[in-house]
Protein backbone atom coordinates (compact mmCIF):
# COMPACT_ATOMS: atom_id res chain seq x y z
CA UNK A 1 0.00 0.00 0.00
CA UNK A 2 1.08 3.10 -1.15
CA UNK A 3 0.63 4.97 2.00
CA UNK A 4 3.77 7.28 3.26
CA UNK A 5 3.13 10.89 2.47
CA UNK A 6 -0.70 10.86 2.78
CA UNK A 7 -2.83 12.13 5.33
CA UNK A 8 -2.39 11.53 8.81
CA UNK A 9 -5.82 11.15 11.18
CA UNK A 10 -5.68 13.60 14.18
CA UNK A 11 -7.87 10.88 15.75
CA UNK A 12 -5.28 9.23 17.12
CA UNK A 13 -5.59 8.58 20.97
CA UNK A 14 -1.82 7.42 22.23
CA UNK A 15 -2.22 5.37 25.52
CA UNK A 16 0.74 3.29 25.38
CA UNK A 17 2.90 3.76 28.34
CA UNK A 18 -0.01 4.25 30.27
CA UNK A 19 -0.04 0.97 31.67
CA UNK A 20 -3.32 0.90 29.57
CA UNK A 21 -5.52 3.32 31.23
CA UNK A 22 -4.19 3.60 35.03
CA UNK A 23 -2.33 6.23 33.68
CA UNK A 24 -2.19 9.34 36.39
CA UNK A 25 -4.05 7.32 39.00
CA UNK A 26 -3.39 7.17 42.45
CA UNK A 27 -0.87 4.06 43.32
CA UNK A 28 0.36 3.76 39.98
CA UNK A 29 4.05 2.66 40.15
CA UNK A 30 6.91 2.34 37.42
CA UNK A 31 9.94 0.74 38.81
CA UNK A 32 12.99 1.34 36.39
CA UNK A 33 14.11 -2.17 36.56
CA UNK A 34 17.79 -2.57 35.15
CA UNK A 35 19.87 0.22 34.62
CA UNK A 36 19.86 1.23 37.93
CA UNK A 37 21.82 -1.25 39.17
CA UNK A 38 24.08 -1.51 36.04
CA UNK A 39 24.90 2.32 35.78
CA UNK A 40 23.84 3.44 38.86
CA UNK A 41 26.67 2.05 41.21
CA UNK A 42 26.26 2.82 45.13
CA UNK A 43 24.11 5.08 44.73
CA UNK A 44 21.65 3.01 42.84
CA UNK A 45 21.49 0.29 45.20
CA UNK A 46 20.65 2.81 47.52
CA UNK A 47 17.58 4.50 45.81
CA UNK A 48 16.50 0.43 45.28
CA UNK A 49 16.76 0.03 48.88
CA UNK A 50 14.73 2.76 50.33
CA UNK A 51 12.91 2.20 47.46
CA UNK A 52 12.16 -1.29 48.91
CA UNK A 53 10.78 -0.09 51.98
CA UNK A 54 8.46 2.65 50.36
CA UNK A 55 6.95 -0.18 49.00
CA UNK A 56 6.91 -2.49 51.72
CA UNK A 57 5.35 0.51 53.87
CA UNK A 58 2.43 0.58 51.99
CA UNK A 59 1.98 -3.32 51.40
CA UNK A 60 3.50 -4.04 47.65
CA UNK A 61 5.35 -6.79 47.81
CA UNK A 62 8.47 -5.42 46.21
CA UNK A 63 9.97 -8.60 45.05
CA UNK A 64 7.14 -9.31 43.25
CA UNK A 65 7.48 -5.83 41.46
CA UNK A 66 10.88 -6.06 40.72
CA UNK A 67 10.80 -9.50 39.61
CA UNK A 68 8.02 -9.10 36.98
CA UNK A 69 9.69 -5.77 35.40
CA UNK A 70 6.36 -4.77 35.11
CA UNK A 71 4.16 -1.96 36.38
CA UNK A 72 1.87 -1.80 38.89
CA UNK A 73 -2.11 -1.00 38.62
CA UNK A 74 -4.03 0.11 41.84
CA UNK A 75 -6.73 -2.11 40.96
CA UNK A 76 -5.74 -5.14 43.53
CA UNK A 77 -1.87 -4.74 42.53
CA UNK A 78 -1.99 -7.10 39.70
CA UNK A 79 1.50 -6.93 37.91
CA UNK A 80 1.57 -7.13 34.13
CA UNK A 81 4.43 -7.95 32.31
CA UNK A 82 5.61 -5.06 30.00
CA UNK A 83 4.92 -5.99 26.34
CA UNK A 84 7.39 -6.10 23.71
CA UNK A 85 6.35 -3.10 21.58
CA UNK A 86 5.98 -1.00 24.83
CA UNK A 87 5.36 0.60 27.29
CA UNK A 88 8.38 2.43 28.97
CA UNK A 89 8.39 5.18 26.05
CA UNK A 90 9.56 2.90 22.90
CA UNK A 91 9.92 5.26 20.02
CA UNK A 92 11.79 3.21 17.82
CA UNK A 93 11.68 4.13 14.21
CA UNK A 94 9.38 1.37 13.67
CA UNK A 95 7.23 1.64 15.99
CA UNK A 96 6.50 5.05 14.96
CA UNK A 97 6.61 4.02 11.56
CA UNK A 98 3.56 1.94 12.38
CA UNK A 99 1.97 4.54 14.09
CA UNK A 100 2.32 6.58 11.48
CA UNK A 101 0.98 3.81 9.29
CA UNK A 102 -2.55 3.38 11.09
CA UNK A 103 -2.68 7.18 11.06
CA UNK A 104 -2.70 6.90 7.48
CA UNK A 105 -5.24 4.20 7.19
CA UNK A 106 -7.28 5.70 9.89
CA UNK A 107 -7.43 8.82 7.63
CA UNK A 108 -8.43 7.09 4.47
CA UNK A 109 -11.83 5.48 5.90
CA UNK A 110 -12.70 9.05 7.09
CA UNK A 111 -12.57 10.19 3.52
CA UNK A 112 -14.35 6.96 2.23
CA UNK A 113 -16.84 6.80 4.96
CA UNK A 114 -17.26 10.43 4.98
CA UNK A 115 -18.34 10.15 1.71
CA UNK A 116 -20.47 7.03 1.66
CA UNK A 117 -22.93 8.69 4.91
CA UNK A 118 -22.85 12.10 2.58
CA UNK A 119 -24.03 10.70 -0.42
CA UNK A 120 -26.52 8.74 1.53
CA UNK A 121 -27.52 12.32 3.52
CA UNK A 122 -26.10 11.09 6.33
CA UNK A 123 -22.97 12.71 8.72
CA UNK A 124 -19.83 10.41 9.51
CA UNK A 125 -18.67 10.69 12.58
CA UNK A 126 -14.84 10.20 13.05
CA UNK A 127 -14.14 7.25 15.54
CA UNK A 128 -11.16 7.72 17.62
CA UNK A 129 -8.19 4.71 17.57
CA UNK A 130 -6.78 4.23 20.93
CA UNK A 131 -3.46 2.87 20.89
CA UNK A 132 -2.66 1.06 23.81
CA UNK A 133 -0.01 -1.22 25.07
CA UNK A 134 -0.59 -4.67 27.41
CA UNK A 135 -4.09 -4.08 28.79
CA UNK A 136 -6.98 -0.99 28.45
CA UNK A 137 -9.31 0.32 30.62
CA UNK A 138 -12.34 1.40 27.72
CA UNK A 139 -16.20 2.24 28.42
CA UNK A 140 -16.82 -1.67 27.66
CA UNK A 141 -14.80 -2.77 30.05
CA UNK A 142 -11.11 -4.06 30.78
CA UNK A 143 -9.26 -5.58 28.22
CA UNK A 144 -6.18 -6.85 27.55
CA UNK A 145 -3.84 -7.42 24.19
CA UNK A 146 -4.63 -10.89 24.01
CA UNK A 147 -8.31 -10.21 22.91
CA UNK A 148 -7.13 -8.38 20.07
CA UNK A 149 -8.34 -4.90 18.27
CA UNK A 150 -11.58 -4.48 19.57
CA UNK A 151 -14.14 -1.73 18.90
CA UNK A 152 -16.12 0.05 21.67
CA UNK A 153 -19.75 1.08 20.84
CA UNK A 154 -20.22 3.02 24.15
CA UNK A 155 -17.11 4.94 23.81
CA UNK A 156 -16.82 5.37 19.43
CA UNK A 157 -13.35 3.98 20.05
CA UNK A 158 -11.50 1.81 18.48
CA UNK A 159 -8.85 -0.04 20.43
CA UNK A 160 -5.41 -1.31 19.12
CA UNK A 161 -2.19 -3.02 20.66
CA UNK A 162 0.01 -2.86 17.56
CA UNK A 163 2.06 -5.76 19.10
CA UNK A 164 -1.54 -7.26 17.49
CA UNK A 165 0.22 -6.83 13.97
CA UNK A 166 3.41 -9.42 14.49
CA UNK A 167 1.46 -11.78 15.94
CA UNK A 168 -0.69 -11.40 13.10
CA UNK A 169 2.46 -11.85 10.84
CA UNK A 170 4.46 -14.33 13.04
CA UNK A 171 1.58 -16.72 14.69
CA UNK A 172 -1.46 -16.56 11.80
CA UNK A 173 0.76 -15.98 8.76
CA UNK A 174 -0.71 -12.87 7.87
CA UNK A 175 1.74 -10.46 6.96
CA UNK A 176 1.87 -7.25 4.48
CA UNK A 177 0.34 -3.74 5.42
CA UNK A 178 -2.85 -3.88 3.88
CA UNK A 179 -3.29 -7.18 6.11
CA UNK A 180 -2.90 -4.70 9.13
CA UNK A 181 -4.95 -2.18 6.76
CA UNK A 182 -8.03 -4.65 6.60
CA UNK A 183 -8.11 -5.35 10.51
CA UNK A 184 -8.27 -1.61 11.01
CA UNK A 185 -10.76 -1.46 8.54
CA UNK A 186 -12.57 -4.26 10.26
CA UNK A 187 -12.99 -2.36 13.27
CA UNK A 188 -13.60 0.99 11.26
CA UNK A 189 -16.39 -1.14 9.98
CA UNK A 190 -18.37 -2.00 13.39
CA UNK A 191 -17.86 1.70 13.69
CA UNK A 192 -19.98 2.34 10.73
CA UNK A 193 -22.29 -0.58 12.11
CA UNK A 194 -22.57 1.69 15.32
CA UNK A 195 -23.21 4.60 13.49
CA UNK A 196 -25.97 2.97 11.59
CA UNK A 197 -28.15 1.59 14.68
CA UNK A 198 -26.60 -2.17 13.71
CA UNK A 199 -24.82 -2.66 16.23
CA UNK A 200 -27.13 -1.60 18.94
CA UNK A 201 -29.98 -3.72 17.71
CA UNK A 202 -27.22 -6.43 17.78
CA UNK A 203 -26.36 -5.68 21.51
CA UNK A 204 -30.73 -5.47 22.15
CA UNK A 205 -31.69 -8.74 20.57
CA UNK A 206 -28.87 -11.38 21.76
CA UNK A 207 -30.12 -10.52 25.33
CA UNK A 208 -33.28 -13.24 24.59
CA UNK A 209 -31.63 -15.17 22.29
CA UNK A 210 -29.65 -18.81 23.04
CA UNK A 211 -26.10 -18.52 22.60
CA UNK A 212 -26.21 -20.71 19.38
CA UNK A 213 -28.15 -17.77 17.70
CA UNK A 214 -26.32 -15.35 19.18
CA UNK A 215 -22.92 -16.57 17.54
CA UNK A 216 -25.09 -17.11 14.72
CA UNK A 217 -26.05 -13.41 14.65
CA UNK A 218 -22.27 -12.46 15.46
CA UNK A 219 -21.09 -13.83 12.50
CA UNK A 220 -23.66 -12.03 10.93
CA UNK A 221 -22.83 -8.69 12.21
CA UNK A 222 -18.69 -9.57 12.03
CA UNK A 223 -18.85 -10.48 8.19
CA UNK A 224 -21.02 -7.98 7.51
CA UNK A 225 -17.69 -5.99 9.17
CA UNK A 226 -15.56 -7.82 6.76
CA UNK A 227 -17.53 -6.81 3.84
CA UNK A 228 -17.46 -2.96 4.79
CA UNK A 229 -13.94 -3.49 5.30
CA UNK A 230 -13.67 -4.43 1.77
CA UNK A 231 -16.35 -1.16 0.55
CA UNK A 232 -13.43 0.28 2.17
CA UNK A 233 -10.82 -1.29 -0.07
CA UNK A 234 -12.73 -0.90 -3.31
CA UNK A 235 -12.69 3.20 -2.97
CA UNK A 236 -8.82 3.03 -1.63
CA UNK A 237 -7.89 0.85 -4.64
CA UNK A 238 -9.57 3.38 -6.83
CA UNK A 239 -7.25 5.98 -5.88
CA UNK A 240 -4.15 3.93 -7.44
CA UNK A 241 -2.53 3.24 -4.09
CA UNK A 242 -2.87 -0.30 -3.57
CA UNK A 243 0.15 -2.57 -4.67
CA UNK A 244 0.62 -5.59 -6.62
CA UNK A 245 -0.38 -8.47 -3.75
CA UNK A 246 -2.11 -5.81 -1.52
CA UNK A 247 -5.84 -7.26 -2.06
CA UNK A 248 -4.11 -10.61 -1.67
CA UNK A 249 -3.18 -10.11 1.29
CA UNK A 250 -6.19 -9.24 2.77
CA UNK A 251 -7.56 -12.03 1.88
CA UNK A 252 -4.86 -14.29 3.58
CA UNK A 253 -5.45 -12.26 6.83
CA UNK A 254 -9.45 -12.77 6.34
CA UNK A 255 -8.16 -16.41 5.77
CA UNK A 256 -6.01 -17.02 8.33
CA UNK A 257 -8.32 -15.59 11.55
CA UNK A 258 -11.13 -17.61 10.10
CA UNK A 259 -12.93 -19.02 13.01
CA UNK A 260 -12.29 -22.93 11.36
CA UNK A 261 -8.49 -21.83 11.00
CA UNK A 262 -8.10 -20.30 14.11
CA UNK A 263 -9.43 -23.27 15.86
CA UNK A 264 -7.79 -25.87 14.38
CA UNK A 265 -4.55 -24.49 15.30
CA UNK A 266 -5.49 -23.43 18.32
CA UNK A 267 -7.41 -26.65 19.57
CA UNK A 268 -6.10 -29.07 16.75
CA UNK A 269 -10.67 -29.73 15.96
CA UNK A 270 -13.61 -27.26 15.25
CA UNK A 271 -16.78 -26.54 17.12
CA UNK A 272 -19.22 -25.09 14.36
CA UNK A 273 -21.68 -23.85 16.97
CA UNK A 274 -19.13 -21.56 18.85
CA UNK A 275 -18.13 -20.02 15.47
CA UNK A 276 -18.73 -16.38 16.22
CA UNK A 277 -16.72 -14.37 13.30
CA UNK A 278 -17.05 -16.27 10.40
CA UNK A 279 -14.87 -19.25 9.15
CA UNK A 280 -12.50 -18.12 6.63
CA UNK A 281 -14.19 -18.71 3.16
CA UNK A 282 -16.74 -16.69 5.06
CA UNK A 283 -14.52 -13.89 5.49
CA UNK A 284 -12.88 -14.03 2.50
CA UNK A 285 -16.36 -13.96 0.42
CA UNK A 286 -17.65 -11.26 2.61
CA UNK A 287 -14.25 -9.15 1.75
CA UNK A 288 -14.43 -9.68 -1.37
CA UNK A 289 -17.59 -8.87 -2.11
CA UNK A 290 -17.55 -5.43 -0.50
CA UNK A 291 -14.08 -4.66 -2.38
CA UNK A 292 -15.20 -5.82 -5.51
CA UNK A 293 -18.58 -3.66 -6.00
CA UNK A 294 -18.26 -0.88 -3.15
CA UNK A 295 -21.46 -1.33 -2.49
CA UNK A 296 -23.01 -1.37 1.31
CA UNK A 297 -25.96 -2.92 -0.35
CA UNK A 298 -23.64 -6.32 -1.00
CA UNK A 299 -23.03 -6.15 2.24
CA UNK A 300 -26.08 -7.44 3.98
CA UNK A 301 -25.20 -10.36 5.67
CA UNK A 302 -28.92 -10.34 7.38
CA UNK A 303 -30.83 -11.33 4.34
CA UNK A 304 -28.55 -13.38 2.82
CA UNK A 305 -27.02 -16.81 3.42
CA UNK A 306 -23.63 -16.13 4.42
ZN1 LIG B 1 -15.18 -7.73 14.51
Amino acid sequence: MLWRGRRQSDNIEDERGDSGGFGGGPGQFRIPVGGRLGGGGISGIIILIVLFFVLKAIGIDPWQVLGDGGLVDEGGGQVTQSQPMSPSGDQSGTNDEMKQFVATVLAETEDVWSGIFKANGMTYEDPKLVLFSGQIRSACGFASAASGPFYCPNDHKVYLDMAFFRQLSQQFGASGDFANAYVIAHEVGHHVQNLTGILPKFNQMRQNMSEVDANHMSMQVELQADCFAGVWGHYTDQKGILEKGDLQDALNAAKQIGDDTLQKKMQGYVVPESFNHGTSAQRQKWFAAGFKSGKLSDCDTFNNPI
